[in-house]
């Protein structure tokens, strides 16, 4: 498909600051690992903490593709602050999806009041089986008091406000899960282990740790038992972000591999005169040009309101894969200096791993898709 410069308008904004005040410094945050507030400032200056807002709640009122090009290019400069923006859009989506108009209110109010949000789900002994966790919540007079610790949690020491699945009973499995919306400011939320991470070193992640916390029963999203059903419905239309990203990711790889093979001199010539570099950078833009129509085509499927969760798995794990083996080609064709820190690629290809990891592992994602297949 063909991008109009109408659909671009935000992305090449946000493309723009990415590139002249994010993209020359972030390798410096990445190497001493220290929070930089003046960049989620910026996102917040610029509308990302509201990217997947419904307007009428603060918003920018963006299509599915819209969303999907800044997410490409979030991935393409910053994939550390794309996966903030990400996780943040996760929980948007599940609010504006799921929840009542005085719930969106209470979330969106602390969004547009700069703040960010958080979703809660994996918890050390629940990955990829996200049915399989323990946090409970028991009801209490009015409230439901929450007990439990979160994990690897996006924006888990940032966030104003999560989205928190629990059991309300255990023995009722998938069904006792439910989902509630969980303000920062609650007594007995405490944040855990700060993770040192291999790549996305400029976002957040934490443990977020509920110990008695009281949450009025009006902050169910949903009814009792429907957390499972709202955790897979939000993450089935919030993966597409990661293919974006990954797309981003692979084409600013092919594009740092282009510049190095036509400067770098081997055998007196530029090593892009090589036909097996030729062959390489042939193959790398055929899988990122393969990738970014699969996951546009998506966003379009979303926009139609046509079914599409086979695309959105597919486009996750195709995008994350194409980044992942065009980050490490591109690091080949750089050679002995693509593996130092003083190049981009070392860089790129740690934070070019987690999108095949999380949102759903890729394997998980291949499960969706076979069981897609075969209904
Ligand atoms: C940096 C980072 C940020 C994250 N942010 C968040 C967040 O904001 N909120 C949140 O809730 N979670 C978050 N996560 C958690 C992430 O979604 C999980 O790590 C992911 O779902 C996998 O779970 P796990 O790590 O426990 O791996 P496991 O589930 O233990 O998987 C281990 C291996 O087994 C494979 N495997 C497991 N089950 C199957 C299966 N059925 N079929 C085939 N293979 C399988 C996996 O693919 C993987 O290779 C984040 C993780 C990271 C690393």
């Amino acid at each position: 498909m063909i991008i109009t410069e109408e659909q671009m308008s935000v992305a090449a904004m946000v493309g723009d600051w990415l590139k002249k005040e994010v993209a020359p410094v972030c390798a410096e945050y990445d190497v001493k690992g220290e929070f930089p507030q003046q960049f989620y400032d910026g996102m917040v200056e610029l509308g990302l903490n509201l990217i997947s807002a419904p307007e009428e709640f603060g918003g920018l009122g963006l299509s599915c593709l819209e969303q999907t090009l800044i997410a490409e290019q979030l991935g393409k400069y910053e994939p550390g602050l794309g996966s903030a923006v990400g996780v943040n859009a996760s929980a948007t989506h599940l609010m504006t999806l799921f929840a009542n108009d005085a719930q969106k209110k209470i979330f969106f109010d602390i969004l547009v009041n700069g703040g960010w949000a958080g979703f809660c789900l994996t918890e050390p002994g629940a990955g990829s089986d996200a049915a399989g966790l323990s946090t409970t919540a028991v009801e209490d007079g009015g409230d439901y008091v929450l007990n439990g610790t979160k994990c690897f949690i996006t924006n888990g020491a940032i966030a104003g406000a999560y989205t928190v699945f629990a059991t309300v009973d255990k023995t009722m499995g998938l069904k006792g899960i439910t989902c509630f919306l969980v303000e920062r400011d609650r007594a007995g939320i405490s944040i855990g282990k700060h993770e040192d991470k291999m790549g996305i070193r400029l976002s957040n992640t934490t443990e977020v740790v509920f110990e008695d916390v009281r949450v009025p029963k009006d902050h169910i999203i949903g009814e009792i038992g429907q957390g499972f059903k709202i955790a897979m419905g939000t993450l089935n239309e919030s993966r597409i972000n990661v293919g974006a990203m990954g797309v981003g990711l692979a084409s600013r790889a092919l594009e740092e591999a282009i510049r190095y093979a036509n400067t770098r001199v081997q055998f007196k010539k530029p090593i892009s005169n090589l036909q097996m570099i030729q062959g390489m950078l042939a193959d790398m833009a055929m899988d990122v040009e393969s990738a970014r129509q699969l996951v546009y085509h998506t966003a379009e499927l979303v926009d139609a309101r046509l079914p599409y969760t086979k695309f959105s798995s597919m486009s996750k794990c195709r995008g994350s894969d194409v980044a992942m083996k065009v980050a490490v080609d591109a690091l080949q064709i750089f050679g002995g200096y693509g593996y130092m820190k003083e190049y981009p690629m070392e860089k790129m290809v740690r934070d070019a791993k987690i999108f095949q990891i999380y949102e759903g592992t890729n394997q998980v994602q291949r499960t969706v898709i076979a069981k897609e297949l075969l209904k």
